[in-house]
Parts: C-alpha cells; structure tokens; sequence
C-alpha cells in the first residue's frame, strides 16, 4: 500500500503547483498564476481545490478560476470540504464586518464604508462597501459567482446588518439592499455569463452617505469602482485639516476632496475630465451648501495653462487614477506623475500645501518619494513631509500580500 500523504484524504481534486509557487505560499501569499500549475486540476471552474506541490505534500485548498491569470486563490493552509468552506465563508464575513463596526465608532458622522476587502479579508474575489442604508458588492473570482456562496453572502449580511442595533451609537436602517455592481469585463476574464447590475435584496438603489460630515449622493447603478473612493476617506480629513486659502483639487471625479476642503479654505477649484462625475459633485455640494467651481477639462492641459498664465494656489491636490496598470507602464506612469508634481509645486503661494496620491500598486512608495524628489529639485523648492499616509483602515493591508497595500497619499509643504 502507498503511504497515504495528507492531500489524498480531501476529496477535492488537487491542482498541483510548481517548487516557485510552492514557496510563495509558504511566505505567506495567496495567490497561484497559472504558468506555476504543474497541470490543470480537473475541477469544476469556480470549485474548491486542493492545492499540492510537486511531491504532492498539501499545500492548503484554494478557490480555483479556470480562466483567471491567477488560477488559483487560497483560502486555508489545510483541507476544506464544500461544507466547510461555506462555514468559513460565513465566519470571514462576520469577522470583516465587526472589524469596520470598531472603525466606524471612532469615525464621526461616517455612514459609508468597505465592508470586505477581499483577500484582505480571506474572501478572495469579493469586495462588498457599503454606502449608508444601501449595499454594493462585486464578484471578481469564478468562486464568489456559485448559487451557494451568494446565497452565504446574502443571507450573513441580512443577519448582520438589518436591524440590529449596528454600530452602537447610530441606528441601522432595517430596510438595508444589497446590490450588485456588475463589470462586463470582469465577468468576461473569468468566462461568468453576463448579468445586469441590480438588486439581490431590498428595493432601495439610490441614497445619500456621509463620510467625516460631508454629505455624498450615490447611485448604485452608476458612478466608477463601487460608487466612491472610500479608501480616501482619512485623507480628506487629513487634507482638510492641512488644506487652507485657495484650493484647487485635480482629478475630482465627485467632489470628494473638494467639498472637505471647502470648509476650510476660502476659495476651491475642481477639476475632472468627466462630465457626469462634475454633474453629482455639483449636487454633492448643494447638498452640503458649499461653493465650488467645477471645471471639465483634461488636467495636464488645465495646469500647463494655469502656469502660463501665473496662477497660484495655497492648497493644491494630486489624485490621478492609477497610471500604471501593470509593471511594463512603470516608466510612462512615473513621468506623469512627475508632470502633474512638478507643476502643482511651481503652482504653490510660499507655505502652501500639495496633497498628492498615487493608487497605482506597481508604482512603490520609493518610487513614488524619488518621482517627489526629482520634481521638487525640478521645481527649486524644498517641501517638507508633514504626512505619509495610506489607504483608510476600512482597506487593511496583509502584510504577506503586497498587492493589498496600494494607495499612498504624501502631504507635503512647501
Ligand atoms: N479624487 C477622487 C478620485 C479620483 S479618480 C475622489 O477622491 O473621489 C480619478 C478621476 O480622474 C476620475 O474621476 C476620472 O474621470 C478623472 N480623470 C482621468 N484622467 C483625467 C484627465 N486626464 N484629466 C482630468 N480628469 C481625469
């Protein structure tokens, strides 16, 4: 008789993955691409696997995608049966939402935030925010799509949220909906048949949220990312509290630095290449009485006319989308970035502010601070850092998982 090895004991099929793979995961990373499977597993798409290297010792089990560049996802370093993954599931999902009830309680007059980050929060692939009374959740792995597992999700974020007594001292609506925003191309890298956005329950799509005291319309069926960039949210307050004079805020999509600066400066300027996006800020800063002028414009072209035309600012603020989508964009991505620094330095009054941002994952915080410093020699000023900041705590970061730490927000004066 061969001597049984733990992995034949699961009667899941094993993928098995090649020596390189097989050390990732054991520094603690969760992801397997499929150029380091030894061999397809013959698994349902969407299945759990179990995961072994090439002696066929058990590395964990992982939720397989037969189409992802990242076949595979793990979600334990042991066996998991189907029962017992939805088990885990619905444990993992408790676990990420009392987390964010422990942030919410010290984050005033804040109804919106991520409530499952995916790997972050041991749910590769799914990624749930919740904006006030309304839920937004995205599917990004085959895994999260089975019956089974939304029916979990479903089910556990009824039990959790609705109308129990939620974060303590703020009610919690008891009509809450959870709704899906659905993204082709997505569903379509992982072969998912198409679906529409919609609601899985409640009725309600629209509502209005509050982050740090700023009022927010949002639109589950519109908008980009899942309606809001909540990883910003600390970062406006950090930005208002440094922010001051004359503001101008690039890369506004729907106001959301704008309208934290607009209660401490005199004057704020924002800019977006998207007209719809300008269209809500500007309902975003009736809604909160603010004055703001919103410019639609391409921002590179607005700020090398501003600086011809000697225009000057106390507080100025960088929040470009991610300009470097994979490794190979690094050297384009660092020269805009470099542009856009360069400029809002030259633009600043003596002792004004720059926010800046980077969202970019494949652009580090080294290069980014060597881009800052290249454009600051450039600029012949010598700002000092007054904050390093990240992505808000709503966003965790596993410390195995680099790809989990992506957003960096650098406040600087001049
Ligand atoms: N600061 C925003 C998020 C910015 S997301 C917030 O905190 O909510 C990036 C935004 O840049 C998007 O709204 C997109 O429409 C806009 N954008 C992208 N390229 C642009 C360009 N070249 N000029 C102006 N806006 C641009």
């Amino acid at each position: 008789m061969p001597k049984v090895k733990p992995a034949a004991a699961v009667t899941t099929p094993t993928a098995v993955i090649n020596r390189r793979a097989a050390a990732r995961l054991r520094h603690g990373h969760v992801w397997v691409y499929r150029s380091d499977l030894v061999s397809e597993p013959p698994a349902e798409p969407g299945s759990l696997v179990s995961v072994g290297d090439e002696q066929r010792n058990l590395v964990g089990t992982a939720l397989y995608s037969s189409s992802s560049q990242i076949a595979l996802r793990m979600i334990s370093s042991g066996p998991v049966s189907a029962e017992a993954w939805l088990e885990m599931l619905r444990d993992r999902l408790g676990s990420a939402i009392a987390y964010r009830r422990r942030l919410l309680e010290s984050a005033p007059d804040t109804t919106a935030c991520r409530l499952v980050f995916s790997e972050a929060d041991f749910l590769p692939g799914l990624i749930i925010d919740r904006y006030h009374d309304v839920l937004s959740m995205q599917v990004l792995a085959q895994a999260m799509d089975a019956p089974a597992v939304r029916e979990v999700i479903a089910e556990t974020l009824k039990e959790e949220l609705c109308g129990r007594g939620g974060t303590g001292h703020r009610p919690v609506p008891h009509e809450l909906s959870l709704v899906e925003r659905i993204e082709p191309r997505i569903r379509e890298l992982e072969q998912l048949p198409p679906r529409d956005t919609g609601a899985i329950f409640g009725e309600k799509t629209t509502t209005v949220y509050s982050l740090n005291g700023v009022k927010f319309h949002y639109d589950a069926a519109a908008g980009q990312k899942t309606g809001a960039f909540l990883d910003q949210r600390e970062n406006y307050a950090a930005a208002e509290r440094h922010a001051r004079g004359d503001a101008l805020d690039t890369f506004t999509y729907q106001g959301g630095f704008a309208l934290h600066l607009a209660r401490a400066c005199n004057s704020v300027t924002a800019v977006d290449s998207s007209r719809p996006a300008l269209e809500v800020a500007d309902q975003n800063a009736a809604l909160n009485q603010r004055e703001v002028e919103w410019i639609e414009a391409n921002v590179f072209d607005l700020l090398k006319d501003y600086a011809s035309a000697g225009k000057q600012y106390d507080t100025v603020v960088l929040d470009p989308p991610a300009f470097a989508k994979s490794k190979k964009d690094l050297g384009s991505a660092l020269r805009g970035y470099k542009e856009l620094n360069l400029r809002a330095l030259k633009m600043l009054r003596p002792g004004g502010v720059l926010v800046t941002c980077s969202c970019s994952y494949h652009v580090s915080e080294g290069e980014f601070l060597e881009m800052l410093q290249s454009a600051a020699a450039d600029a012949r000023r010598s700002p000092r850092v007054l904050e390093k900041r990240g992505q808000a705590q709503d966003h965790p970061v596993l410390l195995t998982v680099p790809e989990t730490s992506y957003l960096k927000c650098l406040i600087l004066q001049v």
